[in-house]
């Protein structure tokens, strides 16, 4: 188990997302209005204001859209993670996402670099993060 600094705000329109990382699923909510897909979660749809949601689970894979290299921690609780990176992911489903990128072998990615989600597991949440798929 990772210890992380920065736990997540979890509330009534985040639970069932922080629910579905506990089981490795990637969930946002889907407008039963007009079906546009929400993230981030939130309480009315920005298109047609319909509070009613449901869940629906993407598929994790995406591509880089865009991401940059820490070399110095954001906050000195972080300074054991450096380097480190954060990326924007498009996912296939057409959600983007702000997550960080793992795994990379000292590759510099790419931007358009195919991704899949996997997860790391904290002390009471899981939390999504990506890979390069050829990795
Ligand atoms: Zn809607």
């Amino acid at each position: 188990m990772q210890k992380e600094y920065f736990a997540p705000g979890i509330s009534a329109d985040t639970g069932f997302f922080w629910e579905g990382t506990r089981e490795h699923k990637l969930t946002v909510q889907r407008c039963k209005k007009c079906g546009r897909l929400r993230w981030p979660a939130s309480y009315l749809c920005p298109d047609c204001l319909c509070s009613e949601t449901e869940t629906e689970e993407l598929s994790g894979e995406g591509v880089l859209y865009s991401y940059t290299t820490f070399h110095k921690s954001f906050h000195p609780s972080l300074s054991e993670k450096v380097p480190y990176i954060v990326c924007e992911v498009d996912l296939k489903e057409g959600v983007r996402v702000v997550s960080n990128l793992v795994d990379t072998d000292g590759r510099e990615p790419e931007c358009g670099a195919r991704l899949k989600v996997c997860w790391q597991d904290f002390e009471g949440y899981t939390k999504p993060v990506f890979k390069m798929e050829d990795i």
